[in-house]
């Protein structure tokens, strides 16, 4: 066993994050390094899902999508070849018992059960619903009318059937929740470029690796910004501006553009080729095409097809502007009211220098699953209304701890989670309705932009 760890090599990040394409693939997991070019073939996930993780500490996303199955630990040890030296992103050193308590009780329940984690009838029925509301709200949004306020009314309910979209479908096929069956997961994905505009691709990068292996640690998690200047101060580790003090008032109107934003920023997959300081695997021919086709349909769907119908240029950019509008209120709220509320935790890694080896001690003390109930709450948690129209993002800590998992299933096991909290001394966070998440989300910019006691932490502290 010495002999043959002796023969291994050490490896900087840097140097596992070039085999990051199908006939040279390595990953991190747990400090070691694993090439797995021989296993993407054969891996009954699929090859989209190991190309994402490829050249990364993949440790979190390794244990998070296998949870009720312990086969992969065995599975990888064949393909081990080095440790790792350094680190890109912070590294979570502590590995409680309180995951492991937790997959077991919830495997336990799907046995009793006698469930499947990611089908069932009633998943079908909501997904097809979902696909139903979206064309029907584009007909009546495009087609049905040339009165005015009938269009602006209607261009309210595409918005709305957007974010449906997004929250629902999107959101699963990107965490593999529905079926068992890649190439379910890779049609549903092209469906969201093809009747959105906006990239799959960039979604799982940002959403995947970034925010769900990294929440709310600054500098590596997407959804929290990057950089000194930025129109939000909602860390600790940034510095506050004269502008914040009034970010309780502007903020929330602004997050009405996140959609078009995230639209016009998916180019950076070719031209920055990261997204902050989460790197874009490259990108291949199937999913170029698929972007392509997704900007091509979305300029015909949403402009050219309804001026052929007779809207006139001026009415089609109000509709327009109206549905994304909606759009982007809907998904930002959604987001922000989870993650972003004065009793959730923020951390920080250093700024990302291109190219730098951190080296081991740039690690946090910090365990992974229970960071993301650190940094996560739920609201309205009884309300089956409040989830459908979330898509069960009131319930997000659980998602968060078992994102594979369809959402149907939340309500279900959240009581696990809620128990082994309390074992676990894991403050668990619920607020009562959508209102009061809501207000704490206010609440929080208004004293993070104002709050005289304000002190910058150094960089790199947790709590
Ligand atoms: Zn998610």
């Amino acid at each position: 066993m010495i002999e043959n760890k002796e023969k291994l090599k050490l490896y900087t990040w840097n140097e596992v994050s070039k085999h990051n394409q199908k006939n040279d693939l390595w990953i991190i997991v747990d400090g070691k390094v694993y090439d797995i070019t021989k296993w993407v073939g054969y891996h009954p996930g699929g090859e989209d899902i190991l190309l994402l993780s490829g050249g990364r500490d993949s440790t979190n996303l390794f244990e998070s999508y296998h949870p009720m199955t312990d086969k992969h630990y065995s599975l990888i040890k064949q393909y081990e070849i080095g440790y790792i030296s350094s680190y890109e992103h912070p590294k979570y050193v502590e590995k409680s018992q309180f995951y492991s308590t937790l997959k077991q009780r919830v495997r336990n329940h799907f046995k009793m059960t006698s469930q499947d984690p990611k089908v069932s009838v009633g998943v079908f029925t909501r997904l097809s619903l979902i696909y139903l509301l979206l064309f029907v709200t584009y007909y009546l949004a495009n087609f049905s009318t040339n009165n005015f306020w009938f269009n602006c009314l209607f261009a309210i309910f595409y918005g709305v059937s957007n974010s449906l979209f997004g929250l629902h479908m999107m959101h699963d096929a990107c965490h593999t929740a529905i079926t068992h069956n890649p190439l379910v997961w890779k049609i549903m994905g092209a469906t969201f470029d093809l009747f959105t505009g906006a990239s799959f691709y960039a979604w799982c990068h940002q959403h995947v690796i970034g925010h769900h292996l990294y929440t709310n640690v600054r500098n590596a998690d997407p959804d929290l910004g990057q950089g000194e200047i930025d129109f939000r101060i909602v860390t600790p580790y940034q510095s506050r501006s004269w502008y914040h003090k009034y970010q309780h008032i502007y903020a929330p109107v602004l997050y009405g553009v996140y959609s078009l934003k995230y639209r016009l920023q998916d180019h950076e997959i070719f031209t920055k080729k990261s997204n902050g300081s989460i790197r874009y695997s490259p990108i291949s021919t199937i999913d170029t095409i698929v972007y392509i086709s997704g900007k091509l349909v979305f300029i015909v769907s949403r402009f050219i097809l309804p001026l052929i119908y007779n809207h006139s240029f001026l009415h089609l950019i109000c509709y327009f502007f109206i549905t994304e509008l909606i759009l982007g209120w809907y998904l930002a709220i959604s987001f922000q009211v989870s993650h972003v509320v004065e009793e959730l935790q923020f951390f920080a890694t250093p700024e990302i220098v291109d190219g730098a080896d951190h080296p081991l001690p740039s690690t946090f003390n910090q365990d992974w699953a229970i960071l993301q109930v650190k940094t996560t709450q739920d609201y309205a948690q009884d309300s089956i209304l409040s989830t459908f129209f979330s898509g069960g993002l009131n319930l997000q800590v659980i998602h968060h701890c078992f994102p594979t998992i369809a959402q149907d299933y939340y309500p279900q096991i959240v009581p696990i989670l809620k128990e082994v909290c309390k074992e676990y001394n894991v403050t668990y966070h619920c607020k009562p309705t959508f209102t009061e998440a809501i207000k704490s989300h206010i609440n929080y910019l208004y004293k993070m932009g104002n709050d005289p006691g304000y002190v910058r932490k150094p960089v790199d502290k947790d709590d």
